[in-house]
């Protein structure tokens, strides 16, 4: 097996090499049709070229102004650091670390660190602290959440549109495209980076003893393929460091501990108010639904509808397809376990979605800033409700999808060639 490298797929454990394929193709997964690898039709040089290209973008996004709104003669300027600094002034500090941490630090940890290993790829010189890079790009690429803000800028501009004279700044045309440049970068993932410099002959490939009865399993971090002298066993990952288990350790006390605690937070986040809106002529308080139904008064029905999928029908779906994915484990035969498979792709895809009301919160007090005139303070339900969204996926971290497949590992065989489409 020494020809191509040996990975294992994500979701079933199924081992298959990676064999090169024609540029632009998928590899999926013969099981269980998770998608195993790309091949890039981008060369080495069109990857960094993009990453620089979002760099500028980002910079532009935040230090440009999303927008200038004026009543009467005042005006204000919306950016999003201006709109962080002022969340943290108003004493929600909380509110104001979590938002700053996925819209602007996670992003920006992303690029920079993906720049830094695409060059060093490029150098064919790794520098020793890789790993921990690499180890550092996988967590925060999972919290970076700039198309979800650019979806909060939009619901905010509707909200304002017949309240005062709105002027789009040069920032939100960044921050649009920034959306479609990291959504495009998303696919370079720390994994990616791992097999670019494994197809350069920089790192460590795997090696298998096929005559040891020693558990094989994959590093979560970096892919590399290993053994462990036992099931219960955890070390350190021989390539990258990560700790390296079996399987997921404790899946289901994590899994339904996390999900407690999100079902406790997921009461406050829809009762309580997520803003209170203060203006010389009224002070009103909104709720996650009110402003739903808000947005459907002001004829946005399609936004309306957005919002009430973003913020009650995803965390919702999140909530109840974990505890199905955790309960019928009896179930049983290859089909049942692939639509399980499907239905964690889901869980994972929608995971960050509905952080969407926690940042228009955000944004509308920067907006809506007019001393003495109006005035949006966040409230207690905004600091809930992304809580509820950082246990639900965290929980679907915790969860563990190659614990369906094991049950059936003894009918199927092995290891398999990687089919392409
Ligand atoms: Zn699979
Ligand atoms: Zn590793």
């Amino acid at each position: 097996m020494a020809d191509h490298p040996l990975i294992a797929c994500q979701h079933c454990a199924t081992l298959h090499e990676r064999v090169p394929l024609a540029p632009g193709s998928l590899a999926t997964c013969v099981r269980c049709g998770y998608a195993l690898y790309r091949v890039s039709a981008v060369s080495l040089n069109g990857w960094i070229a993009l990453v620089v290209g979002a760099i500028l973008v980002f910079a532009i996004a935040n230090y440009f102004p999303i927008v200038t709104l004026s009543i009467g003669g005042l005006q204000t300027r919306a950016s999003l650091p201006g709109a962080l600094y002022l969340t943290w002034q108003q004493g929600d500090q909380m509110l104001a670390v979590m938002t700053g941490l996925f819209s602007f630090w996670f992003p920006l940890t992303q690029l920079l660190f993906v720049l830094w290993a695409l060059l060093a790829i490029r150098a064919r010189r790794l520098p020793d602290d890789f790993s921990y890079g690499m180890r550092l790009l996988g967590h925060a690429m999972h919290w970076s959440m700039v198309p979800v803000l650019m979806l909060g800028i939009l619901v905010s501009l509707v909200k304002f549109a017949g309240m005062a004279k709105v002027q789009l700044g040069p920032g939100i045309w960044a921050f649009v495209v920034l959306a479609f440049l990291l959504t495009g970068l998303s696919r370079m993932t720390a994994r990616r980076l791992w097999g670019l410099a494994e197809d350069e002959g920089l790192v460590q490939r795997a090696s298998i003893d096929t005559n040891q009865s020693a558990p094989v399993t994959s590093c979560l971090a970096c892919g590399l393929v290993q053994q462990l002298p036992d099931h219960e066993h955890s070390m350190p990952c021989q390539r990258c460091g990560e700790r390296l288990h079996y399987r997921k350790p404790d899946q289901t006390s994590r899994v339904w501990a996390l999900l407690l605690a999100a079902w406790i937070a997921y009461i406050p986040a829809n009762v309580l108010p997520v803003m209170q809106i203060r203006t010389a002529a009224s002070d009103s308080k909104h709720t996650i639904l009110g402003g739903v139904i808000e947005l459907w008064g002001y004829g946005s029905w399609d936004l309306a509808l957005i919002v009430f999928i973003a913020s009650i029908v995803v965390p919702m779906t999140k909530l109840l397809a974990l505890m199905v994915l955790m309960s019928r484990r009896s179930w049983r035969g290859p089909v049942i376990q692939r639509q399980r498979t499907r239905m964690y792709e889901l869980v994972e895809f929608i995971g960050q979605w509905s952080m969407l009301d926690v940042f228009v919160v955000i944004l509308m007090g920067a907006m809506l800033d007019f001393p003495g005139i109006s005035r949006v303070i966040p409230g207690p339900a905004a600091v809930s409700f992304g809580v509820v969204v950082i246990l639900t996926m965290l929980a679907a971290m915790s969860y563990d999808p190659r614990s369906g497949w094991d049950k059936q590992r003894e009918e199927d065989d092995g290891s398999g060639q990687a089919s392409t489409s």
